[in-house]
């Protein structure tokens, strides 16, 4: 790209004006679009979206390069919980650093990766009681499925290994190949097809014809997950699930029984319940977990995304004691679980994940999601009776909503006519997601709503 492009880029409305783009924005996007490959992002059309540089953050805000601020809606992508630039993080970061930088988590072992597992467990659904660090959400998910396989190999008992996972169309469980494999989302995954793991599938619970309620669609898929564990249960080593939200696949809510009855289906047919918190988990649907609406212990859950508050990336798997125990035996029986990575547990991490959890704790920041769920309900009542929308799903903090198509990109119009307005919101699909930092006041939560309001007026008439 040429300086000769500054300000005015691409057809439609300019984001900014010429006299705000400054050199210094449109120099780094150039040297971006020159080198750097991002994720999930089609770099065919991203020049012509103006893309934003971010310059530094706080709060519950971030400013671009040309000084612009924008109310961070979407949580940086579904991290964030106190805001950006917590003092007590940031110190808790930088006391880690003063101490220990990292040391390996193979055979060795460190007191924030212990005191972590500590407090972790102690927010966790009781019977869970070992963690095993990785260091995003899908590599949290990999090592479960490959926990809950090689369990299923050497289970009390004997009997042979359980090649087949069971999961949720719909779902996503991140983007390595064993995390594609059980999920379910057309876009993202049926390039990868021939390469990946043999699974078995069920419909949706979060997909509902029309008049048909949450429970009874649960009941259906339960019955049709029952059917297939009735032919092939003693291939299933394990059912893996996003509890009461598939986020990625559009934020589908569904039915709690769903998530018991997926407990019970497991514990009849002997496979293990594999429940991924990472989007879920630490509050975002208005208690720690979503397993917790449920009354339900899974045997293996993922965590992730908000566990260091945003800051880092770590996540974690948590596991039943009889999961464990599958893996012990005299090192000559090679029953060791082989897996794990160079940054396993690094310090900084999860001195920064403690920090998160002490302040989640002090400031009751789980009851206060509660209660920024139900403002949302409250506040989007009007967008919810615009014709321009179909449907608003929310589960706590999470939500989306979801617009009537009126072109080729109608969801990331609107996100572009917020980002107009100072707040930055990203879409899936038609699915305009908003998904605030659990922290957030009631002013600001205003503010998003009443521009995502406004700018779905504007795009979608
Ligand atoms: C985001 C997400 C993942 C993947 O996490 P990454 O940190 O992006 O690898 C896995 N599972 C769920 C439910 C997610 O929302």
């Amino acid at each position: 790209m040429s300086g000769g492009s500054r300000g005015r880029i691409g057809p439609g409305r300019p984001l900014v004006s010429d006299a705000v783009r400054s050199d210094r924005t449109t120099e780094l996007v150039a040297r971006d679009l020159r080198h750097v490959w991002h994720p999930f992002t089609a770099h065919s059309a991203w020049p012509d979206d103006e893309p934003l540089v971010v310059d530094r953050a706080a709060g519950m805000h971030f400013w671009d390069t040309d000084g612009n601020r924008y109310l961070d809606g979407v949580s940086s992508l579904w991290l964030t919980v106190h805001g950006h630039g917590v003092p007590e993080i940031d110190e808790a970061v930088r006391a880690q650093l003063g101490r220990l930088d990292h040391a390996t988590f193979l055979g060795l072992t460190h007191e924030p990766g212990i005191e972590l597992a500590e407090r972790l467990l102690a927010t966790a659904p009781a019977g869970l009681t070992r963690v095993f660090y990785a260091g995003d959400g899908s590599s949290a998910v990999e090592a479960a499925i490959k926990m809950a396989f090689q369990a299923s190999a050497q289970r009390p008992g004997g009997g042979p290994a359980r090649p087949y996972y069971l999961h949720v169309a719909e779902g996503y469980h991140g983007d390595t190949l064993g995390a594609v494999s059980v999920g379910g989302i057309e876009l993202f995954h049926a390039t990868y097809r021939p390469l990946l793991l043999e699974t078995r599938m069920v419909s949706s619970p979060g997909v509902r014809t029309a008049g048909q309620t949450p429970a009874a669609r649960a009941a259906e898929v339960l019955s049709e997950m029952r059917a297939l564990l009735e032919a092939e249960g003693e291939q299933v080593c394990a059912v893996v699930i996003e509890p009461l939200v598939q986020a990625a696949g559009g934020m589908l809510t569904h039915d709690r029984s769903f998530v018991s009855g997926v407990r019970q289906l497991c514990d009849e047919f002997g496979a293990l319940m594999v429940v991924d918190e990472v989007a879920t988990g630490l509050g975002r649907t208005g208690r720690m977990w979503a397993v917790d609406h449920c009354g339900v212990t899974p045997d293996l859950m993922t965590c992730g995304k908000g566990l260091t508050g945003g800051y880092l990336p770590l996540s974690a798997v948590l596991a039943r004691e009889e999961v464990y125990d599958a893996f012990l035996g005299a090192p000559s029986e090679a029953r060791t679980f082989f897996h794990g990575h160079s940054y396993t547990a690094n310090p900084l991490c999860c001195a920064a994940a403690l920090a998160n959890l002490a302040l989640m704790e002090q400031r009751c920041t789980v009851a206060h999601a509660a209660r920024v769920g139900d403002r949302l309900g409250e506040l989007l009542q009007s967008v919810e009776e615009y014709d321009g929308v179909r449907e608003i799903r929310r589960i706590g903090t999470m939500t989306g909503i979801e617009v009537a198509s009126v072109g080729d990109r109608t969801g990331f119009a609107v996100c572009q006519a917020a980002r107009r307005r100072g707040v930055w919101v990203r879409p899936l699909g038609d699915v305009v997601v908003l998904m605030p930092p659990l922290a957030i006041g009631d002013e600001d939560l205003q503010t998003l709503c009443g521009v995502v309001e406004a700018s779905i007026r504007e795009v979608v008439q």
